[in-house]
């Protein structure tokens, strides 16, 4: 049957479409279908022009650590559009329909700081989207 997949956990076989094991109760997790992003290196985020698509990588940008101590983070991720750069950043507009965050947003390109809320500013991971 095409597209049947398998319970990773009790090996019981299950149609495309199912969400969770008949068997065992196991959430099946959907490979991501969309088209992958091409990306290159940014070397040079200052080299941004207006227009340019770049892609925020997970796991960078500010952060803070919350009351139970784990670091939250503050960070935006997923695919911009640049629309200005300055000093310690760049503004964009969030790029693409998988995009949940919307209106414009400063992404932190800056030195690692503590800022004013209590946060660390640290800078985002951005690769440059081939277009
Ligand atoms: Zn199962």
């Amino acid at each position: 049957m095409k597209g049947q997949k398998t319970c990773a956990k009790c090996q019981t076989k299950a149609g495309p479409r199912t969400k969770i094991c008949k068997k065992c109760g196991e959430h099946f997790v959907f490979k991501f279908r969309g088209r992958k992003v091409k990306t290159n290196e940014l070397k040079d985020w200052k080299s941004l022009k207006r227009g340019d698509v770049v892609k925020s990588i997970q796991g960078y940008g500010p952060y803070w650590i919350n009351e139970d101590g784990e670091r939250e983070s503050l960070g935006y991720y997923g695919l911009f559009k640049v629309r200005y750069v300055e000093k310690d950043g760049i503004g964009a507009y969030p790029y693409g329909a998988k995009q949940r965050h919307g209106g414009f947003h400063f992404l932190y390109m800056g030195k690692e700081k503590e800022s004013i809320t209590g946060g660390i500013s640290r800078s985002h991971k951005l690769e440059l989207v081939k277009q």
